[in-house]
């Protein structure tokens, strides 16, 4: 039951939905789940109903009803760990005369489907990597050979590793691919000395058309490593092989590193990945949380993107724990239940607001488009929003004057002087008060209205 639904949707999807998820019991083709809420209840309803009864038919009901009850907190527990795993998936028939079945599963089974071209975000962080990558990937052996990709943990460089893995697999389905990290290589070779099995060992390395070694810095200090890589390296290198290398930081500053092997891996291309700019960050949690069926404001989105700034992996994880979060206390996402999510990772004061989130806010709290509220109109109605705006912005950023000047197209006295108004009305006008005190509090994820 659970091993049908589990081929069919994503890891993380799967775990975020159906790992809590009780199992009452299959009758007669009669399923009757046991979740934590309401909330989840309506998310299997609207998403997951038909893949239940596809896999209630793949058992052989005929008429598949599914239901859902809500449990009681304590009965929150892990399907029964009874239900077997997914069975293996059949290896396709072989073409003839094209690489065994096992050979292409074997690809496959090393490299994560998940990290495909198709799901990499290209930015200005990573386009020439991405570009490179797909140069190499279209014509192996002959763009640039080794490429070599480094950068900060986290950052995409073994998805990129893996995309031309799965697209020269697609592509050339006769190819022989390799992906190995540096310490499975290490590894590998120490219980083939041990067994006495070298040849063996270097057939394996030696006859791919593609070779993919990530963290290759771990070869510092190995000797005995870098000596067969070396060879390995110029097997491959000779028979326009392509090889492609990653690490945390460029050849010239791996310590250790024998300086033969130094510059061959500064024969091809090197290229970097940097960290994401907030724009990335927005479009790989879009694409995630499209890829999870996860229907989450974009507001919500810019305020993950904008916690975390370094890592990817840590933006996919802070983008889960909201959806936990806001799966288990059976709320709405909203920025304020985001900020409260990662509360516990991020101190609340680190929540950063920009000019155009604040901007945003006050439009929709008096109901205006933000072009408005930023353009020259005159009339009472946009002037109060927009010295609003001004204050806020001054309250909550650390931007100047001149700068908040400049995103309004004024100058920084014209803000001064919006800025002096709306304090001069705190307090004494209701209006203007109990919107900047709402405002404020909203921005801040304070708002516990949002709940
Ligand atoms: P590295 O090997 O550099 O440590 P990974 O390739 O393991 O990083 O990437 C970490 C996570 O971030 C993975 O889940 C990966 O899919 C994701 N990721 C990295 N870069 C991108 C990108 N440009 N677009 C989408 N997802 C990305
Ligand atoms: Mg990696």
């Amino acid at each position: 039951m659970l091993g049908y639904v589990r081929k069919n949707i994503s890891e993380v999807e799967y775990h975020t939905w159906f790992a809590p998820v009780k199992n009452l019991g299959v009758k007669e083709g009669s399923l009757v789940l046991g979740v934590r809420n309401s909330f989840a209840q309506e998310w299997f309803r609207k998403h997951y109903l038909e893949l239940l009864e596809d896999a209630l038919r793949s058992l052989g009901a005929q008429n598949p009803q599914v239901s859902f009850q809500v449990l009681p907190a304590s009965q929150d527990t892990l399907f029964s760990p009874a239900d077997p795993p997914p069975p293996p998936s059949r290896p396709p028939p072989s073409a003839p005369g094209g690489p065994s079945a096992q050979d292409q599963a074997e690809n496959r089974k090393r490299l994560n489907p998940k990290y495909t071209f198709e799901n990499f975000v290209v930015g200005p962080n990573n386009n020439l990597a991405h570009a490179a990558a797909m140069g190499v990937a279209e014509s192996p052996g002959k763009a640039y050979n080794p490429l070599f990709i480094y950068g900060d943990v986290g950052l995409g460089k073994t998805h990129l590793m893996h995309a031309v893995g799965h697209y020269m697999s697609e592509r050339f389905p006769d190819k022989r691919i390799e992906y190995v990290s540096t310490e499975s290589f290490t590894n590998d070779l120490i219980n083939a000395i041990r067994d006495d099995k070298m040849t063996q060992f270097r057939n394996r390395y030696r006859s791919v058309d593609l070779l993919l070694v990530d963290d290759i810095q771990f070869l510092a200090g190995k000797e005995r490593t870098q000596e067969e890589f070396f060879h390995t390296f110029n097997a491959l290198y000779e028979n326009h092989k392509q090889i492609i290398l990653s690490s945390d930081r460029p050849p010239k500053d791996i310590q250790t590193l024998e300086g033969r092997l130094r510059s061959r891996f500064e024969w091809g291309l090197i290229t970097d990945i940097q960290s994401p700019e907030y724009e990335t960050r927005v479009a790989i949690l879009k694409m995630n949380a499209e890829h999870n069926r996860i229907d989450i404001p974009q507001e919500v989105l810019e305020l993950i993107a904008r916690q975390v700034t370094k890592n990817i992996r840590e933006l996919e994880g802070a983008l889960m724990r909201v959806v936990a979060f806001s799966s288990l206390n059976n709320v709405p996402f909203s920025r304020a239940v985001a900020a409260k999510a990662l509360s516990n990772v991020f101190a609340p004061q680190e929540v950063k607001v920009e000019m155009i989130d604040v901007l945003r806010q006050v439009a929709a709290h008096y109901n205006m488009p933000p072009d408005v509220i930023r353009g020259a109109g005159r009339v009472r109605e946009v002037v109060v929003p927009r010295q609003v705006a001004q204050y806020l912005i001054r309250d909550l950023t650390d931007h100047s004057l001149p700068e908040i000047g400049q995103f309004f197209g004024k100058d920084h006295s014209t803000i001064m002087h919006g800025i002096n108004k709306v304090t001069e009305q705190l307090g004494k006008d209701q209006e203007v008060t109990a919107s900047v005190e709402l405002l404020r509090r909203k921005m801040q994820g304070l708002d516990e209205d949002d709940f």
